[in-house]
């Protein structure tokens, strides 16, 4: 058995060597390394994925987050909603542009944010959403949209962990998450589902208006060239990253398909022990991409598995240890800790296992048989 990788980036690269390496020679023989053909070619193949109007590539995810909401025109203390149970550049970038972050709990089943919660801290100032499809699972979209459409409010998708997935209305129709609100933000960071060999990121609209506006803030503001009508930024996906993401779009399904496959081969093992919550799914198989697999583990033993796990060089990761709320950058005197029970809880419960496209049979059973040696004997 091969030595277990939490994401195991070399084995799947050896799979598609000469086809990566053929799209980055292409780019060199152009020499076009900015916004050229290449960048071009893959935005127009992953708008033809996820069927949406407009891809707006750009240098990496939380610049993605940053860009989508300059491009909805916030003013200064507006409160956007997000969860407090995610990574931290969903609300950094909130902070970062003088805007109010308001966090709101989450659902102990999905670990998604919970429409509930929102429900409860809409203010007269508040303006967006941000839900996070959080660990490749699409959040409660209908119920966002709805609320979001009750209170006129924008909906922000961060897609980072969800590229590929599905979401089912009730009605049956179904979309690729990141195309269901306004505007959306993913990430391909090289351990996202859909990642590069560096940083890149990208911006996704059925908005024609908000797509020419974005186009223009990722360029320093410039809508011809030289005059600067807005204040922008610089963030551009690196050609040579688009040439490797150009050729991985192809496997992007097969890819995740390999992980539902990990997932379900997982939980067929660890389901049922009574010191084990496995991942739930709400809707159909498609609706969760598995970006992260991770279990809660009952009555304290969390940080004890952890410690068994690396002492038998099983790699793991606690995604997240501390609630936003408590973070120090985010921490709020004004707000009261028990407003998050469910996040106050799940990050001490919490371990991800690794999960990837290349993980084997014999690593999952091993991973399944070491971690239930643990948890029966302690
Ligand atoms: C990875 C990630 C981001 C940020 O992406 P970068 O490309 O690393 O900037 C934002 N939100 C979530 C939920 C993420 O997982």
């Amino acid at each position: 058995m091969d030595p277990i990788q939490m994401v195991d980036l070399k084995k799947q690269y050896k799979f598609i060597k000469d086809e990566v390496a053929l799209a980055m020679q292409e780019v060199m023989d152009t020499s076009a390394f900015i916004n050229g053909p290449m960048v071009q070619a893959f935005q127009k193949d992953l708008e033809h994925y996820l069927n949406v109007k407009h891809v707006i590539p750009c240098a990496n995810g939380t610049d993605a987050l940053q860009i989508a909401l300059m491009g909805l025109k916030l003013a200064p203390g507006d409160e956007v909603i997000t969860a407090d149970f995610t990574f931290a550049a969903t609300v950094e970038v909130i902070s970062l542009l003088k805007l109010k972050p308001v966090l709101v709990d989450v659902d102990m089943h999905t670990f998604n944010i919970d429409p509930k919660a929102i429900e409860k801290a809409i203010t007269p100032r508040t303006k967006a959403i941000i839900p996070v499809h959080l660990f490749g699972q699409a959040a409660a979209m209908e119920e966002i949209l709805d609320l979001a459409k009750k209170h006129n409010l924008f909906v922000i998708e961060d897609n980072a962990q969800g590229i590929g997935a599905d979401y089912t209305f009730s009605n049956g129709s179904k979309a690729k998450t990141g195309t269901l609100g306004h505007v959306s933000a993913t990430s391909f960071f090289p351990s996202k589902n859909l990642g590069a060999y560096g940083d890149g990121g990208a911006i996704f609209t059925n908005d024609d208006d908000l797509a020419h506006f974005i186009r223009g803030i990722v360029n320093h503001g410039m809508y011809k060239r030289y005059y600067h009508d807005v204040v922008g930024v610089n963030s551009r996906l690196d050609a040579l990253q688009a040439a490797v993401l150009k050729v991985k779009l192809h496997y992007l399904d097969f890819y995740n398909e390999r992980r539902k496959e990990a997932a379900l081969r997982y939980t067929k093992l660890l389901n049922g022990h009574p010191k084990i919550v496995t991942p739930f799914r709400v809707g159909d198989c498609n609706s969760h991409v598995y970006h992260q697999y991770t279990l809660r583990i009952l009555e304290e033993n969390r940080d004890g598995l952890a410690q068994a796990l690396n002492a038998k060089k099983i790699p793991y990761a606690i995604y997240y240890p501390v609630p936003l709320h408590q973070q120090k950058a985010y921490v709020d005197p004004k707000l009261d800790t028990l407003t998050f029970p469910v996040t106050n809880q799940l990050v001490n419960e919490v371990i991800s296992l690794p999960m990837h496209s290349e993980l084997s049979v014999d690593q999952i059973e091993y991973i399944c048989y070491e971690l239930l040696d643990f948890l029966d004997k302690s």
